[in-house]
C-alpha cells in the first residue's frame, strides 16, 4: 500500500524569513495530516526551515544539488552540504532544470546516483513537453527519463525514490492534464518500473503528479489508481492554497 506523498516546490521565492513564516503554518496545519510530505524552500532558507520541521512530519527537501561531492564549482551546493541541514530529500531532473538549464539524462542520473550513495531520498522529475505530446512520443519521453535517470539505482536503492510526472506545457501554466491522460502515463511509467525492478518493486514506488496542481483538481487527480501524491509550484506558496491538497483526503 502506497502512502499519498504531497510536496511543495517553493522554487526562487520567499526571503528567509518568509519561508521561516510559511513552514511555522504549515507545521501547525499539516500536524495532524495522515499523508507524507515536503517542502523544498531556496538553498538561503534552508537552514532556518530545517529548525521549523525538525521532528515534525514535514520532511525538508532541496530543490537541486550538484554533481560533485566538493571541489572548484562555484555557485554549486553539494549533497554533504545539503545532510548538514537537515535535508532529507532531493528534488532532481524538474523541468526547469532540464530545459532552462540544459540539465540531461546523463548529469541527472549522476546527481540520482550521489544523493542515493549518501541516503538522501529523491523525487525525480520527468515529463514531456508539449510538442512532445502533440507528436505521441509522452510516453517514449518519461520512459528514456525514467531509464536513464535511474541507471545504475539497485531495487534496494528505490526505496528512497518518488517519481514526479510533470508534463513540462501543465507546470505553471494554468493548465492541468486531465486526470485520465495523467493516469495513462503514470500506469505506463510503472510499467517501465515493473520492467526494470519487478512488480513488487514498481507497485511501492509513488509516482506524484505534478502540473498546475490545486485543491480544484487535487482530488480528481489523486483519486486515480496510479497517481499516489503531487508535487506542487505555485500553490505550494500560500496555506490556504497548499494545505487543502495536503488534506484532500481528511
Ligand atoms: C512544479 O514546478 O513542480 C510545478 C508543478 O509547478 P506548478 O504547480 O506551479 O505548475
Amino acid at each position: 500500500m502506497r502512502n499519498y506523498f504531497i510536496a511543495g516546490n517553493w522554487k526562487m521565492h520567499k526571503t528567509t524569513g518568509e519561508a521561516v513564516e510559511l513552514a511555522k503554518a504549515l507545521v501547525e496545519d499539516l500536524k495532524d495530516g495522515k499523508n507524507k510530505y515536503m517542502i523544498a524552500p531556496p538553498f538561503t532558507a534552508l537552514d532556518a526551515v530545517s529548525k521549523v520541521v525538525k521532528g515534525t512530519n514535514v520532511m525538508l527537501g532541496a530543490q537541486n544539488m550538484s554533481t560533485e561531492e566538493q571541489g572548484a564549482h562555484t555557485g554549486e551546493v553539494s549533497v554533504l552540504m545539503l545532510k548538514d541541514l537537515g535535508v532529507q530529500i532531493v528534488i532532481l531532473g524538474h523541468s526547469e532544470r532540464r530545459h532552462i538549464y540544459k540539465e540531461d539524462d546523463a548529469m541527472i542520473n549522476k546527481k540520482v546516483r550521489l544523493a542515493l550513495k549518501h541516503g538522501l531520498e529523491v523525487d525525480l522529475c520527468i515529463g514531456e513537453l508539449l510538442e512532445e505530446r502533440e507528436a505521441g512520443k509522452a510516453e517514449a519521453v518519461c520512459e528514456r527519463q525514467l531509464r536513464e535517470g535511474l541507471a545504475g539505482v539497485t531495487a534496494e536503492e528505490m526505496k528512497l525514490v518518488t517519481i514526479a510526472y510533470e508534463p513540462v506545457w501543465a507546470i505553471g501554466t494554468g493548465k492541468t492534464a486531465t486526470p485520465d491522460d495523467a493516469e495513462t502515463i503514470h500506469y505506463y511509467c510503472r510499467s517501465v518500473l515493473a520492467d526494470m525492478y519487478g512488480k513488487e518493486v514498481a507497485d511501492s514506488v509513488v509516482i506524484q503528479y505534478g502540473g498546475s496542481m490545486k485543491a480544484e483538481n487535487a482530488k480528481a487527480l489523486l483519486e486515480k489508481p496510479d497517481i499516489d501524491g503531487g508535487l506542487i509550484g505555485g500553490a505550494s506558496l500560500k496555506v490556504e492554497t497548499f494545505s487543502p491538497i495536503a488534506k484532500f483526503n481528511s
